[in-house]
C-alpha cells in the first residue's frame, strides 16, 4: 500500500511537495484554506513581479528619448488596467497548478485544517461539514503572514501592510514605508515609478540589511534610490503616528531602538506627512487554529517551528517547510520548494539533509540585487583568507546597448586556493545572473573555473566572468594598473 501523505498549506512549498510526493508514489492530500500558490503566487512574488513589470515599463517610457524614440504626450499609469494584469498573471499561473495537482491525483480539499493527532487532520471547509482525513505522514506548509508592530495599527485605509498596497486602486501622492527590507525596497521601487513620492524609513544603518546581502550591494542601492528620488532615513524608526485631515497620515521618525548610542542629530524628531503608509516591518508565522499546542511540537519565543536538518519535527513523522520555519531557515519561495523536495523524500524512507549552504536570493529592485553564499565581512569574521573584487557593468557592452550600466559584480574568494565563498550582484536582470554563480559555489568552483568559462557576448553574464578574472588580477575590460 503507498504512504499517505498529508500536507497543510498550498504555496510553493506545500503543492511542490505534493507534486513530488506522487510523483514518487505516494497517495497525497493537500489542504487549503484561502487560494492555492499560497503568498507567493497570490500575496509576494508574482503579483509583486507583474506590478514591477508594469513599473518598468512606465520607467522606460520616460527615457524612451535616450533610445532615439519620440514619444508625442503623455505617459500616465492606468492602475485599474495594470491591476488587472496581475490578476490575470496570478490566475494564469494559479489555474496551471491546480491542472497539474489534478494531473497527479493528489486530492485537494479547499478548507481550514486543524491538526488532531500526526495521522489525522479535520478540514473545516468554506461551507459545510467537516472532514477528516487520515495519513502517514504530515507536512506542515502553512506559511506566514505580515507582523504587526506595537501602536501601529494596520487600518487597511491610512496604514497598511503588502497585502493591502498590492491591491491599491489609485497611486498615493506620496507614500511612507516603515522598514527598508526586502519587500520595503521592492515597493518602493514600484510605488515611485509609478509617479508616488516615497520615503522609507529604516531601523539599521544600511538598506535590506540582511545578514547575505553585502553591504557595498546596501551602497549601491542607496545611491541608485537617490537618483530615483526615494527618499530614506537609516537609523530610524516611526515613534507615533496622528491622523492628518481625512486621508493623511502623519509619522514622527526618532531614533532607531538597535541604534546604541544616538547623537544629539539622531534623537532629533522628524515628521513626515503621507497619504499611506505601509508597514513592512518582518513577517510572523500562520499557526492560528492549526492545533500545534496540542501536536506538542517544538516552536521558538516567536512561534517558528523547529526541525532537525531532515525538516522533521519533534514529532516523529511530523514534517514542517517553508516560511512557518521563519528567518533563521531563509524565507523564500525557492527555499520553500527546495525544502518540499527533502521532506517529501525523507517521509518515504529517504535520510536526506537540507542544505543551506549555496541559497541564492533575489531582490527586484531597480537595479535588482542577487546575492548567494558569504559576504566579504561574514568571510573576514570567520577567519578565511579572503579577497574581494568587483567590476562594473558600465564597463562592458550589453550593459552599454541596454542603457543599464547601473551596479556591479563582487566576487568573495579564498586568497590562497581562488575557491569562491560568495558573489553579490547588483545590477541588471542581477536575479538571473545569480544561477551562475550559485551552481559555481555549489559545486565548489573557483574564480579561474569561472573565468575560463566561455559566456556569450555581449551578455550581462559577461561581467560576472569580468569579476572572476579580477579575482586573477587580471581583469580584461579595465586599464592596467599604472607602475
Ligand atoms: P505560503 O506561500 O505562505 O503558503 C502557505 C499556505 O498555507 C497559504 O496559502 C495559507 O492559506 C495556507 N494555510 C495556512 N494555514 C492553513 C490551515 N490551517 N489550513 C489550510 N491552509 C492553511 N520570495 C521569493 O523567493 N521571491 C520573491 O520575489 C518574493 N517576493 C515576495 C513579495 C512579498 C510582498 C511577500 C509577502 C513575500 C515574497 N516572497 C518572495 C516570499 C514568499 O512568498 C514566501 O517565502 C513563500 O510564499 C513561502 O512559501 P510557503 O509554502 O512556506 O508558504
Amino acid at each position: 500500500m503507498s504512504v499517505r501523505i498529508t500536507i497543510v498549506g498550498a504555496g510553493p512549498g506545500g503543492y511542490i511537495g505534493a507534486i513530488r510526493a506522487a510523483q514518487l508514489g505516494a497517495e497525497v492530500t493537500l489542504i487549503e484554506r484561502e487560494a492555492v500558490g499560497g503568498t507567493c503566487l497570490n500575496r509576494g512574488c508574482i503579483p509583486t513581479k507583474a506590478l514591477k513589470a508594469s513599473a518598468d515599463a512606465m520607467a522606460l517610457a520616460g527615457r524612451l528619448s535616450e533610445f532615439g524614440i519620440r514619444l508625442e504626450g503623455a505617459v500616465r499609469p492606468d492602475i485599474p488596467a495594470i491591476q488587472a494584469r496581475k490578476d490575470k498573471v496570478v490566475q494564469t499561473l494559479v489555474t496551471g497548478v491546480r491542472k497539474i495537482l489534478e494531473s497527479y491525483k493528489v486530492r485537494l480539499i479547499e478548507g481550514a485544517a486543524e491538526v488532531l493527532t500526526p495521522d489525522r487532520v479535520r478540514v473545516q471547509p468554506g461551507e459545510g461539514e467537516a472532514v477528516e482525513v487520515a495519513g502517514d505522514r504530515l507536512i506542515l506548509a502553512t506559511g506566514s503572514r505580515p507582523a504587526n508592530i506595537p501602536g501601529l495599527a494596520v487600518d487597511g485605509t491610512r496604514i497598511l501592510n503588502s497585502d493591502q498596497a498590492l491591491v491599491l486602486d489609485a497611486v498615493p501622492a506620496d507614500m511612507l514605508i516603515l522598514g527598508g527590507g526586502v519587500i520595503g525596497v521592492e515597493f518602493a521601487f514600484i510605488l515611485s515609478q509609478l509617479g508616488s513620492r516615497v520615503t522609507v524609513v529604516e531601523a539599521l544603518d544600511r538598506l535590506v540589511g540582511l545578514p547575505g546581502v553585502d553591504p557595498d550591494s546596501s551602497r549601491v542601492l542607496e545611491r541608485e534610490m537617490k537618483k530615483s528620488k526615494i527618499a530614506f532615513h537609516l537609523n530610524k524608526t516611526i515613534v507615533r503616528t496622528l491622523p492628518e485631515g481625512e486621508n493623511r497620515v502623519r509619522a514622527i521618525l526618532g531614533p532607531s531602538p538597535f541604534l546604541e548610542n544616538p547623537t544629539e542629530r539622531d534623537r532629533q524628531e522628524v515628521a513626515v506627512s503621507a497619504e499611506r503608509l505601509l508597514v513592512s516591518i518582518g513577517r510572523a508565522p500562520v499557526a492560528d487554529g492549526l492545533g500545534l499546542e496540542r501536536l506538542g511540537l517544538d516552536r521558538d519565543a516567536r512561534g517558528w517551528v523547529q526541525v532537525n536538518e531532515r525538516l522533521e519535527t519533534n514529532v516523529a513523522g511530523v514534517y514542517a517547510i517553508g516560511d512557518l520555519l521563519g528567518p533563521s531557515k531563509i524565507m523564500l519561495a525557492h527555499v520553500a520548494t527546495a525544502e518540499a523536495l527533502v521532506a517529501v523524500e525523507n517521509c518515504l524512507g529517504g535520510r536526506r539533509v537540507m542544505d543551506y549552504d549555496a541559497v541564492p536570493s533575489g531582490i527586484f529592485t531597480s537595479p535588482e540585487m542577487a546575492d548567494v553564499g558569504l559576504t566579504e565581512p561574514e568571510a573576514r569574521d570567520r577567519g578565511l583568507d579572503v579577497r574581494a573584487d568587483v567590476f562594473l557593468f558600465r564597463a562592458m557592452g550589453k550593459p552599454q546597448a541596454m542603457g543599464e550600466i547601473a551596479g556591479q559584480v563582487k566576487i568573495v574568494s579564498e586568497a590562497s586556493s581562488g575557491r569562491l565563498l560568495g558573489v553579490h550582484i547588483i545590477g541588471p536582470h542581477a536575479t538571473d545572473l545569480i544561477a551562475e554563480a550559485t551552481l559555481a559555489l555549489r559545486l565548489g568552483a573557483t574564480a579561474a573555473d569561472v573565468a575560463e568559462t566561455i559566456h556569450v557576448h555581449p551578455s550581462l553574464s559577461e561581467t560576472v566572468m569580468e569579476a572572476a578574472h579580477a579575482a586573477l588580477d587580471a581583469p580584461l575590460h579595465r586599464p592596467a594598473a599604472k607602475s
